[in-house]
């Protein structure tokens, strides 16, 4: 199966507005008007959306992502963006069940299928995170880790919206850290992910989706890990932030 990759650059909570300039006139020369063998999206934290988007939102190479969205359409919910809120934006994916959400923000995989289902009901494509910590795989529960977050974060999807899903194996233990799952542990990993989404939804759908890896990528390991058969791009935090490494992890992994 012949499945694009994709790369996506999660900012977290770095650049506002000025520096989102900054990046993107780093970035811009070298993607404008060109084609990628790829996907590129970048994911700017939310009130950096709208200087994004005014400056990637005629540059066909790159999508932008959000980084989060409510469960609700509106109302009191102080903080929270909605998913109707982000379609004023050029914005196309929104990350969810990122593990600092599940972790920081005690997000339940209840409450990432409820932001799933708004993101779908808006075609927002979500970019949805999963992934073990360490002690889970040390004990043994790789498996029944992925297949409850799978199983639960999945929950109500049609096919329709499995194809604009991207999955993002994520383990705990390797995001941020400097620490990089092996090829060998990520394809063992995503290759069950593979077999989950095959167990719900059937071989074809399971091989059309695209599983991002994501924990650590840098331009040293890119090319390593996306030359696995289940590995479809990458979810990249830290190397990310600047657009020389973001291109050369591309370039490398592509
Ligand atoms: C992430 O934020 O999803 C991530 C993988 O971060 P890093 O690349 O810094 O490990």
């Amino acid at each position: 199966m012949n499945r694009k990759p994709i790369f996506a650059a999660n900012w977290k909570m770095n650049k506002g507005p000025s520096e989102t300039e900054d990046f993107a006139r780093a970035l811009l020369p070298h993607v404008q008007h060109q084609t990628f063998p790829c996907d590129l999206v970048i994911a700017p934290p939310f009130v950096s959306l709208a200087k994004a988007s005014e400056l990637f939102g005629n540059v066909t190479a790159v999508a932008l992502a959000a980084q989060n969205c409510s469960e609700y359409d509106s109302g009191a919910y102080t903080g929270e963006v909605s998913a109707v809120m982000l379609k004023e934006f050029y914005v196309h994916y929104v990350i969810l069940g990122h593990s600092e959400r599940r972790s920081i923000y005690g997000e339940t995989d209840d409450v990432i299928n409820a932001k799933m289902l708004k993101a779908r009901e808006f075609k927002l494509k979500p970019i949805f995170c999963i992934g073990e910590t360490l002690a889970e795989r040390e004990g043994g529960q790789l498996e029944e880790v992925l297949r409850r977050q799978v199983t639960k974060g999945l929950a109500g999807f049609t096919e329709k919206d499995l194809q604009e899903t991207v999955i993002a194996y994520e383990p705990v233990w390797a995001i941020g850290t400097g620490v990089t799952a092996s090829a060998e542990q990520a394809q063992e990993a995503h290759a069950f992910v593979r077999s989950l989404v095959a167990e719900a939804f059937g071989g074809e759908p399971a091989a059309k989706i695209r599983i991002q890896y994501g924990g650590s990528v840098k331009p040293a390991n890119a090319a390593e890990l996306m030359a696995c058969p289940d590995i479809d791009g990458a979810l990249i935090g830290g190397a990310a932030l600047e657009a020389s490494s973001f291109l050369q992890i591309i370039e490398n992994g592509t």
